[in-house]
């Protein structure tokens, strides 16, 4: 690909190979006891009653939505500055996705007070997304939910073991939902989770995730059951265990993972916070986080943006956006939206620089270098 610095590179070891090969020995393959494990385990890190493996976070999403009874006609409020996934998943259930904008640039995350102003009757949910690991206002938007009888969805695709007054993100809401997608803290290539303390939701998600039906291969393979029945319209949105034995070695690993990534995000503050080129969002932010993503704001407009990325790519530092606000794709210029100026500001401005744990000091002062040499020079 190019780069000399990636913006994200796997943190895999000989304990991945291992977990594939003793998988494909075993001859179980499809989901079964792997991802029964990784259910048990993930439950527990979470502290939630059950936790579900599925193909990725949007059919948890997607899942979580028909578990809340979303339905054609009901509004749901999600943040525009999230991965497109979160709002597709609304529309999947035929409801329609409601843009709300967020707190500011240093706090990029959903705004409780524009979410007030969104709120009507149709409004039946809210889905939050905890950008980059950092939890958004949950204590506003838990009161708020409660006030107007709203189901709260988490997407927590970027916040895997993030404490929040208590409790983990995605164990706040009705239901959360993780991706293992390549790039994120647990990363399998593609697989996701979904969490709920709630029984019900638990046994229907269950059942919508394999064809409604009332008992799974694996059951019938070890002779636990005959027959079964089909009772819900489900899908396929199983996890395989080949994925979930990867899951099992990458959840092992995750602490240390995020120690490593915490200790690279101060790092480049060292290097980043006196500079005043760029704002770095939840600066003076000193609770949990995953570190999903490390992105800064740059004060100049979107072209000096654009050629500072094209500066650090042509120096061999590859970098993303998170994201371009989904109000303004194509598909979504007609739905409804609050004010979405802090979200425009913002993209315009964001950089995601690289992270994972193998980031060395040397590479971020490279980067950090790069980055006020390139703004200096515009
Ligand atoms: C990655 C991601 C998704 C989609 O996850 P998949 O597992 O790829 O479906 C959804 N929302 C957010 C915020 C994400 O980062």
């Amino acid at each position: 690909m190019g780069y000399s610095i990636p913006l994200f590179d796997l943190n895999y070891d000989k304990r991945e190979e291992d977990a594939i090969i003793s998988t494909l020995k075993e001859k179980w393959i499809s989901s079964g006891p792997k991802c029964e494990e990784l259910e048990r385990r993930f439950a527990d890190a979470l502290g939630v009653k059950y936790a579900l493996t599925v193909s990725s976070c949007t059919s948890a999403l997607h899942i979580a939505l028909l578990c809340a009874g979303i339905q054609p006609g009901d509004e749901v409020i999600v943040p525009s500055l999230t991965f497109v996934a979160t709002a597709n998943a609304i529309r999947y259930v035929g409801a329609s996705p409601v843009f709300c904008d967020i707190e500011s640039l240093a706090n990029p995350t959903i705004d409780p007070a524009e979410i007030e102003k969104l709120i009507n009757k149709k409004t039946k949910a809210i889905i939050v997304m905890h950008y980059g690991g950092f939890p958004c206002a949950m204590d506003r938007i838990v009161e708020l939910a409660n006030k107007y009888e709203i189901k709260i969805i988490e997407d927590a695709c970027h916040a895997p073991m993030v404490a929040y007054a208590g409790k983990m993100l995605g164990s706040i809401g009705m239901i959360g939902c993780f991706s293992f997608f390549s790039n994120k803290n647990i990363s399998i290539g593609e697989g996701g989770m979904l969490v709920t303390d709630d029984e019900r939701v638990y046994e229907k998600a269950k059942l919508l995730r394999s064809h409604g039906m009332t008992v799974m291969s694996y059951q019938r393979a070890t002779g636990h059951a005959l027959g079964y029945d089909v009772v819900e319209l489900g899908y396929n949105y199983r996890l395989d265990d080949i994925h979930a034995a990867l899951g099992i070695v990458q959840l092992t690993k995750l602490k240390e993972d995020l120690k490593r990534r915490s200790k690279i995000r101060k790092k480049y503050l060292l290097y980043l916070q006196d500079f005043n080129g760029v704002l770095i969002p939840f600066l003076d932010y000193e609770g949990s986080t995953s570190n999903y993503i490390f992105p800064i704001f740059c004060r100049a407009d979107v072209s000096e943006r654009d050629r500072l990325r094209s500066y650090l790519k042509d120096n061999g530092v590859q970098t993303s956006m998170h994201y371009p606000p989904v109000h303004q794709f194509s598909i979504y210029q007609s739905a409804k939206r609050g004010k979405m100026s802090v979200t425009e500001e913002y993209c315009n401005g964001e950089i995601t620089l690289p992270m994972y744990a193998a980031l060395s000091d040397e590479h971020i002062e490279y980067i950090t270098n790069l980055i006020k040499k390139g703004l200096m020079r515009q």
